[in-house]
């Protein structure tokens, strides 16, 4: 396994962030699947890094017996500008504080899998557009691209495209998730979609149906940091591999079974908003079965006056996927993901939150 050092020169003279690099060239690279698994573009969710610390030394094991087949690349922390951003003890790991945009958005589209279509020269860049093109650049031509994320108080999902549904659920099986969000265009451009889209052209439609997977996995929420859950993850992730062929089994491991959880349409997600501001006091976890009508939140405008509290039932019957884990709300501000049956009467579509 070779260790190399991706380097983004920072927008001020002296500054520059550093990037491990981790990579296996294959065995049997010729003809097995390539795999590239990346966390941490969000730098502040770090149970993708966790389990791929992990997963790492399950690959050095799987080399020196010589079973990885197919060429890997992880890059297990993706994003040191976001770790660098501290303001007020908190890191700020999700918008770049020197453009605003968010590290997961404006990815750069490619037409085709073509490296001869990345920058030759990227000084006039800012750094945080530095690494979405170095991030396409260590990824492109990988038949398998995984991008490790996690949202505030979570289950276990995936996002996959809809070009790519139903020949990719065995990683959802692999993963266990406890749901698939089916999302199809390509709105704000996050890394996945830029992963997908050179395989998008007429040309490339056998890579696209037989090979080829993509995929944002959100590994539950940010405090589910932990050894257990993050090897439990990374064996997980593993075995996808080898279920793909990209590593040789070092013991039985049985094929995936088809994906029975729930695959939800984008539009079938209920975001609820804050109409009002206040304490968040929330009445369902993520998991939540709920009915039409349940009480899910209940705002405390005003502490003393329950007169203006505020509570949001639930527009539609579904499954709590997600609530923040902060306990004050502005108005406005998204406060849980409900899975429903059903078009969301608000439902934005093509991209969720920003
Ligand atoms: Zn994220």
């Amino acid at each position: 396994m070779k260790r190399t050092i991706e380097t983004i020169e920072g927008d001020t003279t002296g500054v520059s962030y550093s990037i491990p690099v981790y990579t296996v060239s294959g065995a049997r690279s010729d003809t097995a699947p390539s795999a590239y698994l990346q966390a941490g573009l969000h730098a502040d969710e770090l149970p993708g890094p966790a389990a791929l610390h992990f997963f790492l030394e399950m690959l050095r094991e799987a080399e020196a017996e010589g079973r990885v087949l197919g060429a890997v690349t992880v890059v297990p922390h993706a994003n040191p500008i976001g770790s660098s951003q501290y303001h007020f003890q908190k890191m700020e790991g999700r918008f770049s504080l020197g453009t605003r945009d968010n590290f997961n958005r404006a990815h750069p589209h490619l037409e085709r899998p073509d490296q001869a279509l990345l920058p030759v020269d990227d000084t006039s860049m800012s750094a945080d557009k530095k690494l979405k093109w170095r991030l396409a650049k260590l990824s492109l031509g990988h038949d398998i691209i995984l991008d490790l994320h996690c949202d505030d108080e979570s289950l276990n999902y995936v996002y996959i495209a809809e070009e790519l549904w139903p020949q990719t659920q065995d990683l959802a099986s692999c993963l266990d998730a406890d749901a698939v969000l089916l999302w199809s265009g390509d709105a704000d451009q996050p890394f996945e979609s830029a992963a997908l889209a050179p395989y998008l052209g007429p040309d490339y439609k056998k890579i696209l149906q037989e090979k080829l997977v993509v995929s944002t996995i959100e590994l539950r929420g940010q405090r589910d940091v932990d050894r257990t859950t993050a090897h439990l993850d990374a064996r997980r992730l593993f075995n996808f591999l080898v279920a793909r062929g990209v590593i040789e089994a070092d013991m039985g491991v049985s094929p995936p079974k088809p994906y029975q959880g729930p695959v939800i349409p984008l539009l079938n997600i209920d975001m609820l908003e804050a109409p009002v501001p206040g304490i968040i006091l929330y009445h369902v976890d993520p998991g939540s079965e709920v009915e039409e009508g349940q009480p899910l939140v209940t705002l405390i405008r005003e502490p003393g006056n329950p007169d203006r509290d505020v509570t949001l039932t639930a527009p539609q019957a579904g499954l709590i996927l997600t609530r923040r884990s902060h306990r004050y709300t502005r108005s406005g501000d998204a406060l849980l993901k409900l899975l429903g049956s059903k078009p969301s009467a608000t439902g934005k579509g093509s991209i969720l939150e920003n």
